[in-house]
């Protein structure tokens, strides 16, 4: 497990590296720079992402990182809806948004992770923040 998010977060690296020769333009929420973005895991880290900014959709599954922008807060309640589905966009699989933590409705402190069928973690979110 360990080792997979090595890897995964070296990819991560990888391509902030890639984008900053690239020719495109940063955008409101920035785009990866050298640097290290932790993995956001609860409800109250994924709401501060804004219109405009960029995430990371980190697939274990297929070792892919997919790079979003936030359209609108529907886009940032579709990523932390208790129940809801996510697909990746590399290799389609389905994963689940499942809650867990402190009890009590409107808690914002809830862990969240992405599990796929057989309920195993595959899947997280990274903010790209400047
Ligand atoms: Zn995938």
């Amino acid at each position: 497990m360990n080792s997979t998010l090595k890897a995964i977060l070296a990819t991560v690296f990888a391509m902030g590296l890639a984008s900053t020769v690239s020719a495109e333009p940063p955008g409101k929420g920035g785009i990866f720079k050298p640097g290290t973005y932790k993995h956001a895991d609860s409800q109250e880290e994924i709401q501060k992402l804004k219109k405009g900014y960029h995430y990371a959709l980190v697939c274990m599954e297929c070792k892919s990182v997919t790079v979003k922008e936030v359209g609108d807060e529907k886009d940032v309640e579709a990523l932390c809806h208790e129940g809801g589905t996510l697909h990746c966009d590399s290799c389609k699989k389905k994963v689940t948004i499942k809650h867990s933590g402190p009890p009590g409705k409107g808690s914002t402190s809830k862990k969240i992770t992405y599990v796929n069928e057989e309920g195993k973690e595959c899947m997280f979110v990274v903010p790209v923040k400047d």
